[in-house]
């Protein structure tokens, strides 16, 4: 698998993505991903992009705090579910 920004090499990794909505935070940690070796740009699979906009959708709904961290494993099976069903 190659950067398609540089053509370096892709590496495993984790990363984290956060949203913002206007007072409040929500914050997706250990998100499986491929970064690059060279100009470190992070790659994710379209699969866990949708995963990643489901956890945020449902926390959005429920969320009272003002800043919520998540650890995107712990939702994967509910998220994968949702995968299915839009490949549907
Ligand atoms: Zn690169």
């Amino acid at each position: 698998m190659k950067c398609v920004v540089c053509k370096g090499e892709l590496k495993k990794a984790t990363t984290s993505e956060f949203k913002d909505f206007q007072n409040r935070i929500i914050f997706v940690r250990d998100i499986p991903c491929h970064k690059c070796s060279e100009c470190g740009e992070f790659v994710f699979s379209l699969k866990v992009g949708v995963r990643v906009e489901e956890i945020i959708d449902t926390l959005k709904e429920s969320l009272t705090a003002e800043i919520a961290v998540v650890q995107y494993s712990l939702t994967e099976i509910k998220a994968v579910q949702y995968s299915e069903t839009v490949a549907a």
